[in-house]
């Protein structure tokens, strides 16, 4: 076993996940990856891993399953021996206008995007503390902060993980683990790809989609260079909330 970090992405088969492992891995760190089905992206990211020369394995469960996210977890520091890193990043959308909105999909987003963050932080904390040092990064959204018509089961997810962040903050400074969100705006990946591109972009100061790489870098920093910043959320979104 090599003394490298250990980053743990959830959802980094595609898209953001995707590009936050790869980011870490080029910053030396082994990377445990976890998705939910996609085999074959799962594999071709573990592929593109092992070209930066560093350990890499995929852990297919979901992320809304309380008893499969500690399994996980074990099964990590049984391949990795730590994590330094967790990066809560895997989530859903399913939207639609609340009136319609029925129990399942309110559920659905809730228990993929904010109770798997619970399932998943608590074996790792306890890792932490152990080791005294950690960082965690959750993946809320900027409709988390600012609301969006069609989305308020995303958006109570998305708020949900700021105020677990700014809660597990002030728990967790003493024990020197670090807890910080990410908000993106809209990023290029199969979540937005069927949006309608050219209308967002007048709205949004930097006149483009985010890239899943502009997330990344933001991780990157959290992880390496944000020492003293914690309980923060990090707007990544070509400035559109101001
Ligand atoms: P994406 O391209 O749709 O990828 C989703 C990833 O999550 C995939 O790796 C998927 O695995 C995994 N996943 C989904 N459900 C899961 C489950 N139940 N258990 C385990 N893994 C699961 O999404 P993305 O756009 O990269 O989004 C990543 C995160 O950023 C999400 O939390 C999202 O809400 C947030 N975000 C995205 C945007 C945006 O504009 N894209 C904006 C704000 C916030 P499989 O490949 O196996 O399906």
């Amino acid at each position: 076993m090599t003394d490298n970090k250990v980053a743990l992405v959830t959802g980094a088969s595609r898209g953001i996940g995707k590009a936050c492992a790869i980011e870490l891995a080029k910053s030396g760190y082994n990377v445990a990856i976890s998705y939910a089905g996609n085999d074959e992206a799962a594999n071709k990211t573990i592929e593109e891993l092992n070209a930066l020369k560093v350990k890499a394995k995929a852990y297919k469960f979901n992320v809304a399953d309380k008893d499969a996210c500690q399994k996980a977890v074990e099964e990590v520091i049984n391949d990795f021996g730590k994590i330094d890193v967790l990066v809560n990043n895997a989530g859903i959308t399913r939207d639609g206008l609340f009136l319609r909105m029925n129990s399942e999909n309110w559920e659905a987003v809730i228990n993929t995007n904010l109770n798997s963050a619970f399932y998943m932080t608590s074996p790792v904390i306890k890792i932490m503390m152990k080791q005294r040092s950690g960082c965690i990064v959750n993946m809320s959204s900027i409709v988390g902060i600012m609301g969006n018509a069609g989305q308020a089961n995303y958006s109570a997810a998305k708020a949900g993980l700021i105020g677990f962040t700014k809660s597990l903050a002030k728990e967790l400074g003493s024990r020197n683990i670090r807890v910080n969100a990410i908000a993106p705006g809209f990023i290029q990946t199969d979540m937005t790809k069927d949006l309608d591109t050219e209308k967002i972009t007048e709205h949004i100061p930097l006149k483009r989609l985010g890239l899943p790489e502009d997330i990344a870098k933001t991780v990157k920093f959290l992880a390496e260079d944000a020492t003293y910043i914690t309980g923060q959320v990090i707007g990544v979104d070509g400035g559109l909330v101001i």
